[in-house]
């Protein structure tokens, strides 16, 4: 009995540490995603990619993000990355594949499937419909317009004590009020409303299914864009709300006492058990939001005090 007691702590210590710690036999989805992969060495990736797009060999975004976090066990550190990434473009100018490289490794297998689910629909081709224009690179937004201030830190698991303590599963996202908050990709509108901690908030999940963003604390009075309703689609780049400061009280279009800001976030769902309740994860965003800050989208005033983004990029296969 004591024995198998100690075997079943031994195990669940044993998941819990284990960074791909799956359901394996009942489901094999992904439990639990520590994202940690820094800007830089994203833009690195990016323009790696970006750059072979037409060669003969193309380096993918995730493939390489896969294989650095299989290299520094999620560590990621500039200097280190950027040799182990020159060492595999060496090999994959050289003609070996990335399946002979890491094809077995579990570690690369999780982590390109924890990066796929991320970056999903993130980088690829494009049309930008007013000028004509294709192209190839990222088409996901920063969650605020183009030509507004912005200012935040690395503040995801920061504890904060309103009505039960929580810790923070976002980025604040301090600007402006009325900041125009741009959708960083398209979906269904599943949450739009009040609510005692979020304000008027939005919620949007991705067409796949696999990524739910959070939009929260948008403006008192006027928080979203016109004809925005639960249920209905948006697409990446398109004006949804405003930034402001509601939230964090039972009656509805309260202003909380602290700086405005957009409390931006994003929860990874493999499997529907993972939608609500002890089983989501979110992922500190505040790196990815560094680096979609290459791609933000340009706003014009409408005639009603709003914005609508203009020359957005739609994504295309070609
Ligand atoms: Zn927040």
């Amino acid at each position: 009995m004591k024995y198998a007691k100690s075997c079943a702590i031994t195990l669940i210590v044993a998941l819990l540490l284990c960074p791909w710690g799956r359901a394996g036999a009942e489901g094999g989805f992904i439990k639990w995603v520590d994202f940690n992969a820094t800007a830089e060495v994203m833009n690195r990736c990016y323009e790696l990619d970006v750059k072979s797009v037409k060669e003969k060999v193309h380096y993918n975004f995730v493939d390489l993000l896969a294989y650095l976090a299989m290299k520094n066990g999620n560590k990621f550190s500039y200097k280190r990355d950027l040799k182990n990434l020159n060492a595999l473009i060496e090999k994959l100018d050289g003609g070996i594949t990335m399946a002979e490289i890491c094809g077995g490794n579990k570690y690369y297998k999780y982590y390109h499937e924890a990066y796929s689910s991320i970056f999903a629909e993130y980088i690829g081709f494009y049309r930008i419909e007013e000028t004509g224009e294709v192209g190839y690179g990222l088409k996901a937004y920063f969650p605020l317009a183009r030509g507004f201030w912005y200012s935040g830190s690395d503040d995801f698991g920061n504890s904060r004590t309103y009505g039960f303590k929580r810790v923070h599963l976002g980025h604040d996202m301090f600007g402006a009020i009325g900041t125009p908050v741009i959708a960083v990709e398209g979906g269904i509108v599943t949450e739009l409303g009040w609510n005692r901690f979020g304000g008027w908030r939005i919620g949007i999940r991705s067409l796949d299914g696999l990524r739910y963003y959070y939009y929260a604390h948008l403006r008192k009075d006027k928080p979203y864009a016109e004809g925005l309703e639960k249920g209905k689609r948006v697409e990446g780049g398109q004006v949804i709300g405003y930034l402001g400061v509601t939230g964090y009280s039972f009656k509805e279009n309260r202003n909380m006492k602290t700086r405005p800001h957009l409390h931006f976030g994003l929860q990874l769902i493999f499997d529907p058990s993972q939608e609500d309740g002890p089983g989501e994860i979110w992922i500190n965003v505040y790196q990815l939001v560094r680096f979609l800050s290459k791609n933000k989208a340009a706003v014009k005033k409408d005639d009603n005090g709003g914005y609508f983004s203009c020359n957005l990029k739609k994504g295309i296969n070609l």
